[in-house]
């Protein structure tokens, strides 16, 4: 099995969400606490991903958070993590999440979530990480997008091997099972650099 001692978190910075998305934010931060998992991600105060940031840290957890200077004119900081850092850009911030975690958790959110995750994954293609990505499909928010990726796969646009990137579970706890059973990587020697 893999070491796991720290997971990025993609999700949603919208703040009128349905409660069923914010509870599964708060079981996330509640549960990394307890697996003592760093969490690591975006840096903001608002929407899910400060949710589960307050939760991580309410239940005695460790959270990490990148932001770049220029987001604070659409983003508020959360200063209550354990720590919080200032980047130059948008690409410092996911290289420096990407280096700081061992897997990443996709909660259900907009195209910043998309972006984050959809790069890590095509990383994955290109054989440059082997870190786990797991969506959580929280209320099915994640079907349309399975159901593409099932169409990707059906017209031969992927290899069946790219299935390999990512996988989908249906709630926080399977997300953990899924993250806590991971096999090691066969061969760190085939991992390539990025640039
Ligand atoms: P959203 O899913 O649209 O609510 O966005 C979630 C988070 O993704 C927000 O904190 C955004 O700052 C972040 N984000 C959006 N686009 C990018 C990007 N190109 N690179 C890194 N983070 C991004």
């Amino acid at each position: 099995m893999i070491e796991i001692r720290s997971v990025g978190v993609f999700c949603s910075s919208a703040m009128h969400v349905e409660g069923v998305y914010e509870k599964a934010a708060l079981e996330l931060g509640e549960a990394l606490a307890q697996h003592q998992i760093t969490m690591v991600y975006g840096g903001g105060a608002q929407g899910l991903m400060g949710k589960t940031a307050d939760a991580t840290m309410a239940h005695g957890g460790r959270v990490i958070g990148f932001m770049p200077h220029h987001l604070r004119e659409y983003e508020e900081p959360n200063w209550a993590i354990t720590e919080m850092h200032m980047v130059d850009t948008m690409h410092t911030r996911k290289r420096l999440m990407f280096e700081h975690s061992d897997a990443f958790f996709v909660l259900p959110g907009g195209f910043g979530t998309l972006d984050e995750t959809f790069e890590l994954i095509t990383w994955g293609q290109l054989k440059l990480h082997e870190k786990p990505i797991i969506f959580i499909n929280v209320n099915q928010y994640w079907d349309p997008l399975e159901s593409l990726i099932k169409n990707i796969f059906e017209q031969h646009f992927a290899k069946p091997e790219d299935k390999n990137c990512f996988t989908f579970v249906r709630s926080v706890s399977e997300a953990f099972q899924a993250l806590l059973k991971t096999p090691e990587p066969p061969s760190p020697e085939h991992i390539g650099e990025l640039v």
